[in-house]
């Protein structure tokens, strides 16, 4: 069947436009339909051009749907379910699908092209999970943020080690940002600090839980988080931006034997290594291993305890999705949802 789906020519060039013609290509495949698709921060790096555009570009990594189609191999997911896979697909049965990371899959396949009214899934056993039964639509948009968004700001809190009664900083407030402010109050801190000079965004952060607000960033905001915590820094810091002053930022802002969770695709990041040798912080992130928190999301979404979804604060037919490009680009939005 022949779809429609937003392509990336050039930076700033995305178009919506017909597409080849979607089938199962691998007997592991599924083919999805989907009732909404969005915009991701990084999406907004080759966009932007900071990552090269070498020939168009099928966009879109968050995706849930209902199975229209799957290959003869599989044999866990079936055609009327409704599920949620990671932007990263995976077979969920090597072994660091095993210990828990799955975006470092051995045979892991990035998805594309979910920015579309339907898309192909590999290893759909292994990146597939299913809900209970078909959502209600208002449940829809916080299903689809599991993808990666509320995924990617849970493992930062993962990461960053967040118990109950900790003292946590969260560093950039874009939907990552915020959905870790989410992460953290889930999982018990006591104290969450975003660090945020965007007044709707900050709404957003208390709403989400934050105690505290702080405005200023780089050494000055590094200052205040030690104010804020009897001189030291914070237990645990979320890194959800990538610039290299973000990350330094995160890093000064936490304790001594406190940790830095960080998911913020980096650029133009570099380590001094005498300066985290002193830090005595402990950093561990990446691409969030979203399939190993699907279940536990999914159940938190299902049974109405989070509302990711409020996120998203501008919706748009899929077909003005270049629209939800620019909106993001120029921070007017936080997140862009498409219904097709
Ligand atoms: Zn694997």
């Amino acid at each position: 069947m022949s779809i429609k789906g937003a392509v990336l020519y050039a930076p700033r060039d995305v178009r919506f436009e017909e597409q080849p013609d979607l089938t199962i290509v691998e007997p592991t495949d599924a083919v999805i339909r989907i009732p909404a698709a969005c915009v991701c921060g990084s999406d907004l790096w080759p966009y932007r051009g900071i990552e090269p555009v070498t020939q168009p570009t099928p966009m879109g990594h968050e995706y849930c749907g209902i199975v229209e189609e799957v290959g003869p191999a599989v044999t866990s997911i079936r055609p009327g379910q409704f599920v949620i896979g990671s932007f990263f697909a995976s077979d969920n049965t090597c072994l660091n699908c095993r210990a828990g990371y799955q975006s470092s899959c051995q045979h892991r396949q990035l998805v594309r092209g979910a920015q579309a009214s339907r898309t192909r899934v590999p290893l759909a056993d292994g990146t597939l999970v299913a809900t209970p039964e078909l959502p209600p639509n208002d449940l829809v948009p916080s299903l689809l943020t599991l993808s990666d968004v509320m995924g990617t700001g849970w493992f930062a809190a993962v990461a960053a080690n967040v118990r109950p009664g900790s003292t946590v900083a969260v560093v950039g407030d874009g939907a990552v940002g915020l959905l870790g402010v989410l992460s953290a109050k889930q999982m018990g801190a006591k104290r969450i600090i975003a660090m945020s000079r965007h007044e709707a965004r900050q709404r957003l952060a208390r709403e989400f839980g934050a105690t505290d607000i702080v405005t200023e960033r780089g050494d000055e905001g590094v200052s205040r988080i030690k104010e804020m915590t009897g001189g030291v820094g914070a237990d645990s810091v979320l890194e959800c931006v990538g610039t290299p002053e973000s990350m330094l930022q995160a890093i000064g802002a936490t304790r001594p034997g406190g940790s830095v969770g960080y998911v913020g695709v980096p650029q133009g990041v570099q380590l001094e290594g005498q300066a985290l040798f002193f830090s005595h912080v402990r950093l561990h992130g990446g691409p969030a291993p979203v399939r190993r928190f699907l279940p536990q999301l999914i159940d938190l979404v299902w049974n109405r305890q989070i509302d990711p979804g409020k996120v998203f604060d501008l919706t748009l037919p899929l077909e003005r999705v270049a629209e939800g490009y620019r909106a993001m680009d120029e921070r007017r939005a936080i997140k862009a949802l498409l219904c097709p």
